[in-house]
């Protein structure tokens, strides 16, 4: 019924998982309510569940990883106000810049270095004394993972006693935290325990077909519901895909450490590609850089093969997930070695 025929070996992104036959099972049967009326018990334990797995007092159900992001933001912040964000983090480059389009807030931008952190001297340049001709910073959003790359905890103390000195709040854009906490075998509330409020995606490592979580107090989930409300993103018989969520929870978090053991595996069967220059991966996500000699011959052969990544010629980034299983790898693996080079 929900099998795919054509042998395409996807690894584009954690999001393209379809939901696995328990899944839709367990949405199938869920219970549910009216949202808007607060009384959809599968939204509810979703939300619940959320914020005691993260040490939140409130969690609240959004439609994606963007909404989750804006709500938050405009939660923190008013119009005119600034928040500091990562020159490479998704938040800046990839929500259409939604913060400043519909929240009228600022990003006030900080570089991040190669292993994703931004340096708490470059944060603090960013803090301009307050004066009649700046926007006052109210907020600074982290993302981790990074581009597949784990933010160290004493990082994120440091970074989080440094915003408790100036005042002020702390985001995170965590749409593959779970990604982080498996990988450093920590609870994702260690991780969590540092931000004013945590964005997770569900429809990424977790497999479900959409969804994310913003958590945090019960004073600022209060007001990003609002701004959801606002923003078109309030549902009804939301609990079909909360359903989904949870059961991502219960059965596919445990999995994730699968996923980030085929991405090294895949690594190794790249770099024995002349031409082929993988970074190690530290979870889920391998980028390599590809010559110039070879980048459309090798283009070609990973068609010809059916399989399928992002990038650009010279860079591209692999994402193992839930529908990658090792007999996915093993013939993977299989294919790029019979890659001939250019000829
Ligand atoms: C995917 C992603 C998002 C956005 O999630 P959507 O559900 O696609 O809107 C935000 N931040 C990061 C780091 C992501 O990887």
């Amino acid at each position: 019924m929900t099998s795919c025929a054509s042998p395409v070996f996807d690894f584009r992104s954690d999001t393209v998982t379809r939901p696995t036959e328990d899944m839709r099972h367990a949405m199938a049967t869920a219970q549910v309510g009216d949202d808007y009326y607060r009384d959809d018990p599968t939204v509810k334990a979703l939300e619940a569940r959320m914020a005691e797995m993260f040490g939140k007092e409130s969690a609240v159900f959004t439609t994606s990883g963007t909404q989750s992001n804006l709500v938050a933001v405009m939660a923190h912040c008013a119009r005119g106000e600034a928040y500091i964000v990562g020159h490479l983090s998704h938040s800046y480059i990839r929500e259409l810049g939604g913060a400043a389009m519909l929240g009228g807030v600022h990003p006030q931008v900080v570089p991040n270095q190669a292993d994703g952190t931004m340096r708490l001297e470059d944060i603090e340049t960013a803090l301009y004394a307050p004066s009649i001709l700046v926007a006052p910073v109210k907020l600074l959003a982290l993302e981790n993972t990074i581009n597949g790359k784990i933010l160290p905890l004493d990082y994120l103390a440091g970074v989080s006693a440094m915003a408790r000195h100036h005042g002020l709040s702390l985001h995170l854009d965590g749409a593959r935290v779970f990604n982080a906490a498996a990988a450093s075998n920590v609870p994702v509330s260690e991780i969590t325990q540092h931000f004013d409020t945590v964005s997770v995606c569900l429809s990424k490592g977790l497999g479900a077909p959409a969804g994310s979580i913003l958590a945090g107090s019960h004073h600022v989930i209060e007001a990003a519901r609002r701004h959801r409300q606002a923003l078109g993103g309030g549902l009804r018989q939301a609990g079909i895909l909360a359903a989904a969520g949870l059961y991502g929870l219960d059965h596919h978090i445990a999995r994730l450490s699968d996923d980030h053991r085929r991405a090294k595996c895949l690594a190794n069967a790249l770099v024995k590609i002349p031409g082929v220059t993988p970074e190690l991966p530290e979870t889920n996500m391998v980028f390599a850089q590809i010559d110039a000699q070879i980048s459309t011959s090798f283009s070609n052969h990973l068609r010809s093969c059916n399989i399928l990544c992002t990038g650009t010629g010279s860079k591209q980034r692999w994402v193992t997930h839930l529908d990658i299983d090792d007999q996915v790898m093993e013939a993977t693996i299989e294919s790029l070695s019979t890659y001939q080079g250019a000829s």
